[in-house]
């Protein structure tokens, strides 16, 4: 089985391909077009030929052919659930909650046709009117991580298409078929040809689609080394860039806080989707006074965590072999450094595990504030807890980051609380729940180094995917 490209309402194979290793036993289940140059470049073409005509159906007609787009997904929601659990190794109930939210988000935009709003305001001149108006870019470059791979799809897709553009997709290579599948079935519910995938690695097929000048916009989910070189590659040419980038999220808990709750939640926040969310919490910041008895019922909430791929498990494995193995050295040097390992920590290699990408939930205390640890992202089910003697030093630790993606803190003060959202430098800020949880209708992006001040989806992402023109209208040209 060959994945291949979806370009032109048609599935494209090449023969030069790469393997597609599933995290759960490392088989190759198939082999998946290793995009070059000239592939990205026939995608690229295809969309610049449809996006004229895409652009000029009312932006109702658009959303009309959205909805239909998401009863496809929806009629077809248990076979991509099968395929997202298949190729990220996480539960069919979980991946079949990221459907849903995929659909969900296929709707919030296709409702965005009947919304595409501008403003009416007025001019200090007499006799002139002015608009502001939305118009499409053109094409839009999309490139997405694999952690929740249909979300991502939708994501970025369904707002690009409402506003009139049309869009390449670089799929991640974790999950081509994932990106194929949902290609193929808007195709197949009747949308024109400007959903194009393409798959392959992201110095090739990645850098290809952001250094074409016939792409306008290009939109980025994943890391922030990788975010950094794309708004290099782009800036050169002033496309325009979104970049959703990665956290290093902190949960704090307060000597006020119902620990119970604070448990659930960080070990949600910690742990769940194998801790590969940008939102996840990665530092713990918990004050002295209930620092050991939360300690004590975390330990013990997460002695019961079960690791696999059912919906029996809380977790599955993480991605790949080379994440893996990233984190694995990332936690062995932290101990060398000085850091204690509380739990996890180790590949798991029991027999249900040795041939996966299993590792047990991690928890490691005694890392400085400043090191490596603590400051970069590992994208797996590994948090740090530190132990801060006041409110005070646990907002300074928290803001003592290059990232800012979500935080959020446990208390029963309304003024902790108040203070909590005001002072922290976070996209989001929870109060009394997870770090993770955003929604198609709110806003999502992050400060400093999680991102480069895009929000998107909501209708905020409709600022990215289209140029606003300012209509100036002199109906009595003699007295203007
Ligand atoms: P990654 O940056 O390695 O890869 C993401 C995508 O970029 C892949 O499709 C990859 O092929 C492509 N890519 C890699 N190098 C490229 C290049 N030079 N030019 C163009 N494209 C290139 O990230 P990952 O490990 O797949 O995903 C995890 C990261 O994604 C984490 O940092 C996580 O925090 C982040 N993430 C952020 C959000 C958010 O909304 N802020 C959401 C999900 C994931």
């Amino acid at each position: 089985m060959v994945i291949g490209n979806w370009i032109d309402g048609r599935e494209v194979t090449t023969s030069d391909v790469f393997a597609k290793v599933l995290p759960t036993d490392e088989t190759v289940r198939y082999d998946v077009a290793r995009s070059r140059e000239a592939d990205v470049d026939h995608a690229i073409a295809a969309a610049v030929a449809a996006q004229p005509a895409w652009a000029a159906l009312p932006p109702v007609q658009r959303g009309a052919l959205l909805y239909a787009v998401a009863d496809k997904l929806q009629a077809n929601a248990k076979q991509l659930a099968a395929i997202v659990a298949k190729e990220t190794g996480k539960a069919p109930k979980e991946a079949a909650g990221e459907v849903g939210g995929a659909i969900a988000l296929a709707r919030f935009y296709a409702g965005e046709g009947q919304r595409l709003y501008g403003r009416t305001t007025t001019s200090g001149v007499d006799n002139r009117q002015i608009l502001h108006v939305r118009q499409p870019i053109g094409v839009a470059g999309l490139i997405i991580a694999a952690n929740t791979p249909i979300a991502n799809v939708a994501w970025k897709v369904f707002p690009a298409l409402i506003c009139g553009n049309a869009a390449v997709l670089k799929a991640s290579e974790d999950a081509p078929e994932t990106a194929l599948t949902v290609a193929k079935l808007a195709t197949e519910a009747g949308l024109p040809n400007v959903f194009n995938v393409v798959h392959g690695f992201g110095r090739e097929a990645g850098e290809a689609l952001t250094s074409d000048p016939r792409v306008g916009v290009i939109s980025f989910t994943g890391s922030t080394a990788v975010g950094r070189r794309i708004a290099v590659i782009a800036g050169e040419r002033l496309a325009r860039v979104s970049l959703e980038l990665g956290g290093k999220n902190p949960l704090i808990v307060c000597d006020d806080a119902d620990l119970d709750n604070a448990v659930k939640w960080s070990v949600l926040s910690a742990f769940s989707n194998a801790g590969q969310r940008c939102a996840a919490a990665s530092r713990l910041i918990v004050m002295q006074g209930v620092y050991d008895e939360f300690r004590r019922r975390l330990l013990e909430k997460i002695a019961l965590l079960r690791v696999g791929p059912t919906d029996e498990h809380d977790f599955g494995p993480v991605i790949n072999r080379r994440q893996l193995d990233n984190m694995i050295a990332a936690i062995n040097s932290a101990r060398d450094r000085g850091a204690r390992v509380s739990c996890g920590g180790e590949r798991l290699v029991d027999d249900e595990y040795r041939r996966g990408c299993y590792l047990g939930p991690t928890v490691l205390e005694d890392v400085a504030p400043d090191d490596p640890l603590s400051t970069s992202e590992l994208f797996g089910p590994i948090t740090c807890m530190y132990r801060v003697p006041t409110f005070e030093r646990a907002l300074a630790l928290a803001n003592l980051s290059p990232y800012g993606l979500t935080a959020c803190v446990h208390t029963a003060s309304i003024h902790r609380a108040m203070q909590f959202t005001r002072t922290i430098r976070a996209g989001m800020a929870v109060v009394n729940a997870g770090t993770y949880g955003s929604e198609p209708h709110l806003p999502f992006g992050g400060y400093g180094h999680s991102g480069n001040g895009s929000r998107e989806p909501g209708t905020e992402a409709l600022d990215v995917y289209s140029e606003l023109k300012t209509v100036s209208l002199n109906f009595d040209p003699s007295a203007t």
